[in-house]
């Protein structure tokens, strides 16, 4: 089998890369381990920058964000019992965040793609040899062995993926910070009981307060790192988000309503400033990780696929690598931003395990401090709707 990119992993960035290429003219495979089913019923993210969502509809895949994204003009946070609204549309001269559920944008781009036959599901990836010349990728279809033989491999493959471990370890370039505590993600069939995002910062620990639609909340506790998902009945976990939630804020009650799925994510910044290797190029969570506060993950996916998919296009219509070249220097230069305001927000809102009563006493004086700024919100507001991308 041959193509021009084989493409790893079909999460959000090996999806959109595919569409871009198939846009552009140029042949790729997408291989994913996993099942169509998994990959569509996966729950994950759900807060896209308005660049993610402009990039779905220049790539022709925006009639379902269009129709049923929630467009975001602003954050509450809530801590010391009072609600501090950050209206980023005003603060960013009218830009905004859509919640559209990372299952809607999979689906979504799979629907894209489904009649061209270039994405195969269950096909897990076992091998790529040849990585300086016309890479091989091996993997298997029906339980038999296949090589794919392409010019590039897209390793789009999450952070548990195959492409970053093809790279030998004396030749990644790795930075890591792990927090001392994790999220507990509810997804429940309850009606949001708020219309806007609410952050809350509250002596037990930081809790999150956001939708999937009108009907479908998302909701999200800090808990410790040795937790487990089993250790909260339904009752405990909802009694517990609406004392945190709540935070001390007059009459606010929790839409209760059946818990459709629990769940531990551990959080940690991570970034491989590695991304090419040869003929091999990561993007998106193969590359970096970042915990879940401020919603950057996939929207991070994105502008990396933006750039892969520019050089790509360079490569083949006339030639020269300059923007290949330049891949992980133009990416990094973003991805290092986004990890700076993903950490600091976590660690502004989340006190640590250990946290003194002066650790806290900094994260609200810097709570207070950026939501009564102009100044302060707005440095907030132009992260969370999204840096300018490179291209
Ligand atoms: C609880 C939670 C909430 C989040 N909230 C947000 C949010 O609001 N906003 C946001 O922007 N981000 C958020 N994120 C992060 C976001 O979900 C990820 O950053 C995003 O999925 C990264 O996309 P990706 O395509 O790089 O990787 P992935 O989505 O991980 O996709 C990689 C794919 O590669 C496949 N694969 C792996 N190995 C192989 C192999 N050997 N062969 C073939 N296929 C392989 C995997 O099965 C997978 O389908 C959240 C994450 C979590 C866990």
């Amino acid at each position: 089998m041959k193509t021009d990119v084989a493409i790893i992993g079909a999460g959000p960035a090996g999806l959109y890369l595919a569409q871009m290429l198939h846009n552009a003219g140029i042949n790729s495979v997408l291989l994913e381990a996993k099942s169509e089913d998994y990959v569509i019923d996966r729950v994950r993210a759900g807060v896209m920058e308005q660049g993610a969502v402009d990039t779905l509809k220049e790539i022709g895949v925006g009639e379902g964000v269009e129709k049923d994204g929630l467009v975001h003009d602003g954050i509450i946070w809530r801590f010391d019992g009072q609600d501090h609204y950050i209206d980023v549309q005003k603060l960013t001269g009218g830009r905004s965040v859509i919640v559209y559920g990372q299952q809607s944008v999979v689906r979504d781009l799979i629907n894209a793609r489904r009649k061209y036959s270039d994405i195969h599901f269950s096909t897990p990836v076992t091998k790529i040899e040849d990585t300086h010349g016309k890479p091989k990728v091996h993997f298997e279809l029906d339980g038999k062995p296949v090589v794919l033989e392409c010019d590039f491999v897209a390793g789009c493959d999450g952070f548990h993926g195959i492409s970053r471990q093809t790279i030998p370890e004396a030749e990644q370039k790795i930075f890591e910070h792990v927090y001392p505590y994790s999220w507990l993600g509810v997804l429940a069939e309850a009606k949001p009981s708020s219309h806007v995002v609410i952050y809350s910062h509250h002596e037990n620990g930081f809790a999150l307060s956001s939708m999937r639609s009108e009907e479908i909340s998302r909701l999200y506790i800090q808990v410790n790192n040795d937790d487990s998902a089993d250790n909260w009945s339904d009752d405990a976990l909802w009694d517990e988000l609406e004392l945190r939630l709540g935070n001390g804020v007059k009459d606010f009650k929790i839409n209760r309503g059946p818990i459709l799925q629990k769940g531990i994510t551990p959080m940690r910044s991570y970034v491989c400033e590695t991304m090419r290797y040869g003929n091999i190029f990561l993007a998106g969570d193969a590359a970096h990780i970042v915990p879940p506060t401020g919603a950057k993950g996939l929207n991070l996916a994105v502008g990396d696929v933006r750039v892969l998919s520019a050089g790509l296009k360079e490569y083949y219509a006339e030639g020269k690598t300059e923007w290949l070249d330049k891949y992980a220097e133009t990416c990094l230069d973003r991805i290092w931003k986004v990890e700076r305001f993903s950490w600091w927000t976590t660690t502004m809102f989340h006190p640590a395990p250990d946290a003194s009563d002066f650790d806290v006493k900094m994260q609200l004086a810097s709570l207070n401090y950026l939501a009564n700024s102009e100044i302060g919100a707005a440095s907030f507001a132009e992260n969370y709707v999204g840096l300018p991308y490179a291209v």
